[in-house]
């Protein structure tokens, strides 16, 4: 067994809060768990959102979300579990299954739909909004596909399963990297009293979001439905997590904070109020797609 420096955590950050999710419905009526809301953006720079969905109930999902507007940023859709269509004005087309993971960039702006496969059976995962630097908000946007697959994963010596959807741990590069805001988002499944270590940036903003089980953070128990904020002491280089007693699965995500003003308008995110009066004429137009 060999353990690469890289892989050390010497001073483990704390949890500095606990956050339980709020229950909403977005769409055309799917029930969510909005984790991650517009309060805590400016802690969590540069994440904006994290929905987390999850039912065996038709109703909560079936209406999916029809055409809608973005602008200005990036979302990623994790599915665990269930089948949903993505179809967006830049042409893309893909189908979002058990375990995969659609990353879309809206940039200068997409008009997109995602709508459920399926008439029963469960649907659970997590889309994750992720803020663009000022200079990128108007670029063109950008579409990709993974599946489960596809998709960067190691085991470690200890058991602990990750699946790297962006960034990198462990020396296992992820699905997606990008340099402004050096996103890191791991999904971890961890069995019972097993530990899982990663380096972090001081300076990058991080969280947990415990989905199974329960996990032991710095001292700290973090229940299942809630997402743990690290704290980012300047003497810290990483995170340590145990699952307590249970296999317990979370997302891990962490990335570089942008430091600039962010200005929200439903599904558009800019710098300046200005801006976002600029998205909705443009959208009302029609030319919020347009070169
Ligand atoms: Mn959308």
């Amino acid at each position: 067994m060999s353990i690469r420096p890289s892989e050390t955590v010497f001073r483990p950050r704390d949890v500095e809060r606990l956050v339980v999710g709020q229950a909403t419905s977005d769409g055309a009526g799917v029930k969510l768990t909005r984790v991650l809301a517009q309060p805590l953006q400016r802690r969590l720079d540069p994440f904006l959102m994290l929905d987390a969905f999850g039912s065996d109930k038709a109703d909560d999902y079936i209406a999916g979300f029809p055409d809608h507007p973005h602008r200005g940023f990036e979302t990623i859709t994790y599915m665990i579990a269930g089948r949903m269509l993505h179809r967006d004005s830049a042409g893309h087309e893909g189908l979002l299954e058990n375990g995969g993971v659609q990353w879309m960039t809206a940039g200068r702006g997409v008009i997109h739909s995602e709508i459920p496969q399926q008439q029963e059976g469960l649907m659970e995962g997590f889309q994750l909004w992720l803020n663009l630097p000022a200079r990128d908000k108007l670029s063109a946007p950008w579409y990709r596909d993974f599946t489960s697959g596809e998709l960067p994963r190691f085991t470690t010596d200890g058991g602990v399963q990750a699946t790297v959807i962006a960034g990198e741990s462990h020396g296992t590069a992820g699905a997606v990297t990008r340099e402004a805001t050096a996103p890191l988002y791991l999904d971890l499944h961890l069995p019972a009293g097993a530990r899982f270590s990663q380096p972090l940036p001081a300076g990058h903003n991080a969280f947990l979001y415990v989905y199974r089980g329960e996990l032991d953070v710095a001292g700290a128990a973090v229940p299942a439905g809630r997402m743990a904020i690290l704290a980012n002491e300047a003497a810290c280089d990483g995170v340590v997590v145990e699952a307590a007693g249970v296999e317990t699965r979370a997302l891990l995500i962490a990335g570089r904070p942008l430091n600039e003003p962010i200005a929200q308008y439903g599904p558009f995110v800019m710098n300046t109020e200005q801006e976002i009066y600029q998205a909705l004429a443009d959208y009302r137009a029609g030319t919020l797609t347009g070169g």
